[in-house]
């Protein structure tokens, strides 16, 4: 069952989030919560609730995939139950990476905000120092939040081409895209136990069906700018780029022992993709691999050699994709 609120925010959809996701740590007596802090860039697993004022999904900023994270925190508490806030690109990550690792899922609580794009590292630093504080950044992306963001072209490569910013795969999703986030966000949610905990709870507002379908809209053009995105990066570098699996294979091996972009992907680990008898990367793990892709772009982000990753995995993703699919 799908459940959704349109729930009241008085000016404050921060607090709001904070708030809804205190009462669930509480009511759900989580054991830990994983989350990338206020002044962290790597997500860290926090055991006090009074630590959610440090939560912040909208700050413009992804430094690691928090998928990544995801086995050390359920091996740190063997029997407990986890939160974890996550980006959709991590969460997209995470349901992939559960999959192939047979990662136990059920025992986290995936909670996910819609994602208004994030600035590389040195950029969102000069951003945040010219503003003075960073907070500000992650309210000038809410600001925009009813437009659909920003679009700033100055974002990471990966959400100017972004599959999907819309949180939806969570046991808890806070919608922001396309509606007036100081009045207004969405939460959504499908797990049993948080709709009977939360239900009575939120300050709900009046259904608004002619909000949801503004949201609609601007969600279908945010994806449709992706698309351009990706098609137009992927012609500009047509004649540079490793056109197919077998052409990115090849690079590989001129890569040699760098494994940055593996190291840094959250659906690999020390020894995947691996390699056969000869050292050269198995085809079926590099296929995999790429078709698995979340497109969070902390490969591109890694490489010593600048290579558009996140274009070039798009496009041989697409390829596989399209390969596999059935033909009638
Ligand atoms: S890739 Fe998409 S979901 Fe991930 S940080 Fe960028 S805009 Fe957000
Ligand atoms: S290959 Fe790159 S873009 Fe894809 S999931 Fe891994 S790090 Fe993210
Ligand atoms: S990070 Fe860049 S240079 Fe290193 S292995 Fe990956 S593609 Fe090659």
């Amino acid at each position: 069952m799908n459940t959704s609120w349109l729930v009241e925010t008085h000016g404050d959809p921060l607090g709001i989030l904070q708030n809804t996701i205190k009462a669930i740590w509480e009511q759900l007596d989580l054991d830990a919560f994983m989350f990338a802090a206020n002044g962290s860039s790597k997500p860290r697993l926090f055991t006090e609730w009074q630590q959610v004022g440090e939560i912040n999904p909208f700050k413009p900023l992804m430094t690691q995939n928090t998928a990544k994270h995801v086995p050390e925190a359920i091996e740190n508490f063997p029997d407990g139950r986890i939160g974890v806030l996550l980006k959709p690109c991590e969460m997209r990550a995470l349901i992939k990476k559960g999959e192939r690792e047979n990662i136990p899922l059920d025992r986290l609580l995936t909670i996910c905000a819609d994602c208004l794009g994030t600035y590389p590292l040195e950029d969102y630093q000069w951003r945040a120092d010219r503003k003075g504080n960073p907070e500000r950044l992650a309210w000038e992306s809410l600001h925009f939040a009813r437009q659909g963001g920003i679009a700033s072209y100055r974002f990471r490569s990966a959400c100017q081409s972004c599959r999907t910013p819309v949180a939806q795969e969570a046991n808890l999703n806070f919608g922001v895209i396309g509606l007036p986030v100081r009045r207004k966000i969405l939460v959504q949610s499908q797990d049993p136990q948080v709709i009977d905990r939360l239900g009575g709870a939120l300050p709900l507002s009046e259904n608004d069906q002619t909000l949801m379908e503004q949201r609609d809209i601007i969600i279908s053009k945010i994806l449709q700018r992706g698309s351009q995105t990706r098609q137009r990066l992927g012609d500009s570098l047509e004649s540079i780029l490793p056109k197919d699996l077998e052409a990115l294979m090849l690079q590989f091996e001129q890569c040699g022992e760098c494994r940055e972009c593996f190291n840094n992907c959250p659906l690999c680990t020390a020894d995947y993709p691996a390699k056969d008898e000869h050292g050269s990367y198995l085809r079926e793990d590099v296929k995999e691999w790429m078709v698995s892709c979340a497109g969070c772009g902390m490969c591109e982000q890694a490489c010593p050699n600048h290579l558009p990753l996140v274009t070039i995995f798009s496009m041989i993703r697409e390829q596989l994709i399209q390969s596999i699919q059935p033909t009638c």
